[in-house]
């Protein structure tokens, strides 16, 4: 007796479902896709009991024909390519003809479908794979998708699926995510009968994204010869983003992909932009021509294959830095106005909770927000209208905070050496936009420094960029000799502040590498300007006097971002009198 038997096409073609159609998410994210190949402007879906009872999806699309109706759901049966050179060049989200016959597979299934200039449309009934019924029905343009318990062909996987509440969390997710790349088509989701999502049609992504998440986002593009990329952001210290779950999603030719490389060009573009440890919400669109990129590498189709990841490093990186340093225009006037009255609320409000929570960076984005024209923390240059806060500095606590009675009755702790690096790094950056370059002064008798082995091997390799950050240096024996300094400094500083600079930057020249991550000269300065004002800065554990604790406190209200450090730290804590009293007993 041989041991080895051929399975039957049923049991294979039940194995191989497990491949495109997972749970009940994987079967709405089909049928979704298919609806918007066919060219529907409107798309309604209905789901029971987490999609384990019944999934329908109803389109306007241009429908099928008869003939075409009966051969949709046979395996590879497709009208989007012809052959394999197609899959190349293909724009639509489905090409391999693989689902509509799979999820007549698992389930029982039904599709109405009718085109306009036919008088009358069909019906099609399938269960297990089989077809049950076909007939005529009253005209219909578009195409009904019924998909009725599903894996009833397999109980085994059927186990498998979570509670209904989770299994349509998974749907909305996908809804969400497709929705974002299909703004100009109207969407309706309900579960079991009860309307969840109803987005409009519209032709701004900004308006779609406002309508799915209730963010308010901020646009910026670039476009290269084989790149067309589009991004739509949140306000870095936008309060939204604190309360709400980030989102990062990205793009090809409006399919939703995964792809570290675009990841990391929003770390890169977000970095000193916003607080650490928080991610931004980004929103990233890159038309490619289908030719240049690989979409056939995974079964979900979720990654793309590119042969150089360059190509989609800069266009994302560019993209939202431009956009982020030239801020808020005119048309986005209307979703900052939210911000603010979103602010208004969250003060008026007096829960404890709203009055223990972010109450200071509320105050302060309200108040820039009413004055300036600031939208993002972004230090470009120092505002010369903003003038000194209404305070009364109490004193010094362990010689590393000054003690700060605000006008709001508020009690402020501010590290002195964050606080004055803040002011320093925005100072230096100022100066540079303004010059771009970074001028140098002869000290009159040079400095000697020593360095170890290492940084003299590097010294001497990185003269050159030392020279550009206005440093001039050269190596002696065990030791590293300073002769220009850059002017920006403001004062000279001492050997040890110098040997800190020197291995800074060398640290930072040095790390971009390791990370390998692509010659990008501005993000270099912005780092060495970081290392310039943290070296000149007051240290901590230092003493100081009325005077100078004023001058401090006083630079760091005329700066842009006054509450985090341009490595993300905090600059100040605030206790409000409220809270104070509170935590007495007085109240
Ligand atoms: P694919 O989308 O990869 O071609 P499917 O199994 O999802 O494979 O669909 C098979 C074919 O059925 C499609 O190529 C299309 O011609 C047709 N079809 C499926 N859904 C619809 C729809 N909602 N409206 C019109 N035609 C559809
Ligand atoms: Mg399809």
């Amino acid at each position: 007796m041989p041991k080895i038997i051929l399975l039957d096409d049923s049991t294979i073609a039940k194995i191989a479902a497990g491949e495109v159609i997972e749970r009940p998410c994987s079967v709405v994210k089909e049928l979704l896709e298919n609806a918007i190949d066919a060219g529907a402007t409107e798309i309604t879906i209905k789901v029971k009991e987490g999609g384990k009872k019944q999934i329908t999806v109803i389109d306007n699309g241009e429908g099928m024909e008869k003939e075409d109706l009966l051969l949709c759901v046979k395996k590879h049966a497709t009208s989007k390519i012809k052959n394999v050179e197609d899959i190349f060049s293909v724009l639509s989200y489905g090409f391999r003809g693989e689902a509509l016959a799979t999820i007549a597979e698992v389930s029982k299934m039904e599709i109405i479908s009718g085109q306009e200039k036919n008088d009358v449309a069909y019906k099609l009934v399938l269960e297990d794979g089989k077809q049950k019924e076909f007939l005529a029905e009253q005209k219909y343009k578009g195409t009904i998708v019924n998909v009725y318990n599903l894996f009833y062909t397999i109980p085994a996987r059927q186990k498998f699926l979570k509670s209904d509440a989770y299994e349509f969390k998974k749907i909305a997710d996908w809804i969400k995510a497709i929705s974002v790349a299909n703004s100009s088509i109207a969407i309706k989701v309900y579960n079991n009968d009860k309307l969840i999502f109803d987005f409009a049609k519209t032709d701004s992504v900004e308006t779609r994204i406002k309508n799915i998440f209730g963010l308010n986002v901020f646009a910026g593009a670039c476009k290269d010869p084989i790149v067309d990329a589009k991004v739509y952001f949140t306000n870095p210290t936008d309060l939204q983003e604190s309360m709400s779950e980030t989102k990062q999603l990205f793009y090809i030719n409006n399919r939703l992909i995964q792809n570290r490389t675009i990841s990391f060009a929003i770390i890169k573009a977000f970095e000193f932009k916003a607080p650490k440890g928080k991610k931004p919400n980004v929103f990233v669109f890159l038309n490619i021509p289908p030719k240049v990129i690989d979409i056939n590498v995974h079964p979900q189709k979720l990654e793309v294959r590119v042969r150089d990841e360059n190509t989609f490093f800069y266009p994302v990186y560019n993209s939202l830095k431009s956009a982020l340093e030239s801020g808020i225009n005119a048309k986005q006037e209307e979703s900052r106005t939210k911000i603010i009255s979103l602010v208004e609320d969250a003060m008026k409000r007096d829960s404890s909770e709203t009055l223990f929570r972010n109450t200071l960076q509320e105050r302060f984005i309200a108040e820039k927000q009413s004055k300036l024209d600031l939208p993002f923390s972004s230090p470009v240059s120092t505002t010369a209208d903003s003038k000194p806060k209404d305070y009364k500095i109490i004193g010094q606590f362990d010689n590393t905070f000054i003690l700060v009675e605000d006008k709001n009755k508020s009690l402020l702790l501010i590290d002195q050496h964050v606080a004055e690096e803040r002011y320093n790094f925005e100072r230096f950056q100022n100066e540079f936009d303004k010059t771009k370059t970074i001028n140098s002064q002869e000290l009159i008798v040079p400095m000697s420094v020593d360095g170890s082995n290492e940084n003299l091997e590097l010294v001497e390799k990185h003269k050159n960029l030392f020279s550009q950050f206005g440093f001039d240096l050269s190596t002696l024996k065990d030791s590293i000799l300073v002769r220009k300094i850059p002017t920006m400094l403001g004062k000279i500083p001492d050997r040890q502040e110098l040997k800190e600079m020197i291995s800074e930057i060398l640290l930072n020249i040095e790390d971009e590498k390791i990370l390998g991550a692509p010659n990008i000269v501005e993000n270099k300065v912005t780092k060495i300007l970081t290392t310039l004002a943290c070296k000149t800065s007051i240290k901590a554990d230092t003493s100081l006097g009325f005077s100078e604790m004023k001058r401090i406190v006083d630079n760091l209200f005329t700066t842009k971002n006054p509450y985090t450090c341009p490595h993300g730290r905090p600059i100040i804590i605030e206790l409000t009198n409220k809270e104070i009293y509170h935590k007495i007993g007085r109240m």
